[in-house]
């Protein structure tokens, strides 16, 4: 007798995506008509990357679809750390930027802590500064890293429960796995934290009925390291040697295994960019409430 294989439903980015910016349309809509121009998310990028300009290339066409600005500020690769803090307070003081991103990882010689303090947290919509971290950390309302914030908005809209739920995240970066971890908590989930110092993965990876991967390795998580059934949500991008993107799980052999699962690409990514604009949409108008 054949062994009988599930086959996953597809949690699409894409189609998802397409959900969110038909919310977002009136809002920035509405954000335009009473100011008389775009909310504006300032992107500050350092030194030359080309994968820097790709990325701040798809969140200016995500921004011109909802005819909202992206404003690209590239910074040199030598900058100083009192510069980039001299950089992000310009930001801060003006009154034409609603969010400001920072691309992130920064170079070597700047400190992290520049940016995690320097921006201001009104106007922080990656949320990777201190007071919006803290406030993450204190179940308090914050601006959260929009990875985390795509992985949640495709979890909500494929209306998967998470009360209860065992959720191993593997990844514990400052930028995804962790501030996940607590976001996944917040929603009442029993969440495990893997990283490159976890034994044995497999086993637990396996106990997961959600199961969130976000490391960098293709084919990190494949079919026997997960729980028949389980959803699986593949945050990792990796360019393979043939230029080919591709997540972290291996997605024809888990999917046969999991009941739900982000394909990578066309899943998480899709969602991030619009994440952004939307915590830039609120922050313009938290700060416009807190005018006089
Ligand atoms: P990162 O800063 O490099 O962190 C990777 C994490 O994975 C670290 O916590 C590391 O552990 C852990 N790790 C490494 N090897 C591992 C292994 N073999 N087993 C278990 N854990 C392991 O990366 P990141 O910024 O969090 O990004 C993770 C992935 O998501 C990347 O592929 C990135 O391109 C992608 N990403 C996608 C989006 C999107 O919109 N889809 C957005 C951001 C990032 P240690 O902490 O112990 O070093």
């Amino acid at each position: 007798m054949q062994e009988e294989r599930m086959a996953a439903r597809i949690l699409d980015g894409r189609i998802i995506a397409a959900s969110v910016r038909a919310d977002l349309e009136p809002v920035a809509a509405a954000y335009r008509q009473a100011h008389g121009r775009p909310a504006t998310l300032a992107i500050l990028a350092i030194g030359r990357d080309p994968a820097s300009s790709v990325y701040a290339n798809s969140l200016r066409r995500a921004a011109a679809a909802l005819h909202m600005d992206a404003r690209y500020i590239r910074l040199d690769e030598d900058i100083s750390d009192v510069d980039l803090r001299r950089a992000i307070e310009d930001l801060n003081a003006d009154p034409d930027v609603q969010g400001i991103l920072t691309e992130l990882p920064l170079p070597p010689h700047l400190s992290q802590q520049v940016v995690a303090e320097a921006i201001d947290p009104r106007k922080d919509v990656d949320g990777i500064g201190i007071r919006n971290l803290g406030a993450l950390f204190l179940r308090l309302p914050s601006f959260v890293p929009a990875t985390c914030a795509a992985v949640l908005e495709i979890l909500d809209r494929s209306e998967i429960a998470l009360v209860s739920k065992r959720v191993v995240v593997v990844g514990a970066s400052n930028v995804v796995g962790k501030p996940l971890a607590f976001l996944l908590l917040s929603r009442d989930a029993t969440v495990t934290v893997c990283h490159i110092d976890t034994r044995d993965l497999a086993y637990w990876t396996r106990q997961a009925d959600v199961l969130v991967v976000a490391v960098g390795k293709p084919d990190l998580i494949t079919a026997a390291m997960v729980k028949p059934g389980a959803v699986v949500v593949d945050v990792g991008i990796n360019v393979r040697e043939d230029g080919a993107i591709s997540g972290d799980v291996a997605f024809d052999e888990v999917s046969a295994v999991a009941s739900a699962i982000t394909p990578a690409p066309g899943g998480v990514g899709q969602l991030t960019n619009l994440m952004l604009l939307r915590q830039t949409l609120l922050a313009g108008d938290l700060l416009d409430a807190e005018e006089p």
